[in-house]
């Protein structure tokens, strides 16, 4: 059987990055940055006041420490002054405005004494040049800030706007939609009665492929029939990613595999060495320049998590060329022994125990019909095949949910 980094190998094989759209600079949180950045402006733009105070020739207060000054008038943030300060003479000055010629040093207020057209100013620490932000200090004209790929975050936002950006340049959103098949399905919203069961797996899906910054579409759910499932599979294939979970098993109402294939997907691979998620099928769907990612994820819901988890989630990232967003890998210690077949790589739900993000506790988890289990998970472990028995202490892969 076809192992899960061979899986992962083909499905990246076929998934190639988007491309970019410009977007409004408020609503570029989250998104992956698609240009460099160069600004536009000096910053600050002017030699600026960063206290209260008064303006002076540092050199004056170098040599006399204790010493008066005639006030030559105010600048207020927002003004340029129309005089210069000479040695003997200060400005009072406000935090954020620009130094007046002639002046190189501020001195906060709290060390100053005003006594009519008069400042005297007591300052045993002062440096000539304290709390003044030179022009282009923090940053020059033409000086590349931000390259790409870098995800924009909040204090990237401040930056854009501060070198003048309004819209910046973003790559594009894959579009996913999500179809969940099983003709015991009803939505959320309804209660479920004589063999139904509710459709857990697509909000799952939908709401895990927007946290990672594709844009989801839900299809609904489709009966274990083919027309209903074709007429599905044909709207959903003109998103870049078509999510499918149920109906990939070997059950005679099974009929994602063939209705995939009556529907032009060409298969990749059908059935992983994995568990839980043996049953795992993937595509392509290519016609003319439109390309679709297509997985059928079994239906038991942690089977369909732990596949997103370790199929679908670097697809997206490849997508959306978001490394960092790719499912981290880190290495963890067990708390107890555990015992299973062996025959294929197992992922366990696990939870942090302690802070250290190392020792893990072992969920008591059911089997890939436990979804309430998962609900305590922080991470899965990864027991490797070809060996049953692991020891309390054994130190294994892990693979954290995204925060
Ligand atoms: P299947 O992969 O279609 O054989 O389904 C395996 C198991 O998962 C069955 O018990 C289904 O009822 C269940 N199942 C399938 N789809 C969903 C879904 N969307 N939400 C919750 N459970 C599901
Ligand atoms: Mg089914």
């Amino acid at each position: 059987m076809l192992s899960c980094e061979e899986a992962i190998k083909q499905l990246l094989e076929v998934t190639q990055p988007l491309g970019t759209e410009s977007v409004a600079l408020t609503n570029a949180i989250d998104r992956t940055l698609a240009e460099t950045i160069h600004s536009d402006i000096d910053s600050p733009p002017f030699d600026k006041a960063l206290m209260d105070g008064f303006a002076i020739v540092g050199q004056d207060l170098l040599a006399d420490q204790d010493k008066s000054f005639s006030i030559l008038g105010e600048i207020a943030a927002g003004q340029v002054a129309d005089f210069e300060v000479a040695s003997g003479t200060a400005a009072r000055i406000m935090t954020g405005a620009p130094m007046p010629h002639g002046a190189d040093s501020v001195v906060m207020i709290e060390k100053s004494t005003v006594e009519g057209d008069l400042v005297r100013i007591t300052d045993p620490e002062f440096g000539v040049g304290q709390n003044v932000m030179k022009r282009a200090e923090s940053l020059a004209y033409g000086q590349p800030v931000l390259t790409a790929p870098r995800r924009i975050r909040a204090m990237e936002v401040g930056l854009l706007a501060e070198v003048g950006r309004s819209t910046v340049n973003v790559i594009s959103r894959p579009s996913v939609s999500t179809l969940a098949t099983g003709s015991e399905l009803v939505d959320a919203s309804e209660k479920p009665s004589g063999g139904q069961i509710r459709n857990s797996n697509g909000p799952l899906l939908s709401a895990w492929c927007n946290q990672l910054g594709a844009e989801a579409t839900s299809l609904g759910i489709a009966k274990d029939n083919q027309a209903d499932l074709a007429e599905a599979i044909k709207r959903g294939l003109q998103s870049d990613v078509l999510l499918l979970s149920g109906g990939v098993s070997a059950g005679d109402y099974d009929l994602v595999p063939k209705t995939l294939g009556d529907c032009g997907v060409q298969k990749l691979f059908h059935k992983v060495s994995i568990k839980p998620g043996k049953p795992i099928w993937a595509g392509i769907y290519e016609s003319g320049e439109h390309r679709c990612v297509v997985v059928g994820l079994p239906g038991n819901p942690v089977s369909t998590l732990v596949c997103f988890q370790v199929f679908v989630r670097p697809v997206l990232c490849k997508m959306m060329a978001a490394p960092l967003l790719e499912s981290p890998r880190c290495s963890v210690t067990i708390d107890r022994d555990h015992r299973q077949r062996g025959d294929r790589p197992t992922y366990w739900p696990a939870k942090w125990h302690g802070t250290n993000k190392i020792d893990v506790e072992l969920l008591p988890w059911l089997g890939s019909a436990d979804l309430r289990t998962l609900i305590d998970a922080d991470l899965l472990v990864l027991f490797p095949e070809g060996r049953s028995d692991f020891s309390a202490g054994e130190s294994l892969p892990g693979m954290p949910f995204p925060a």
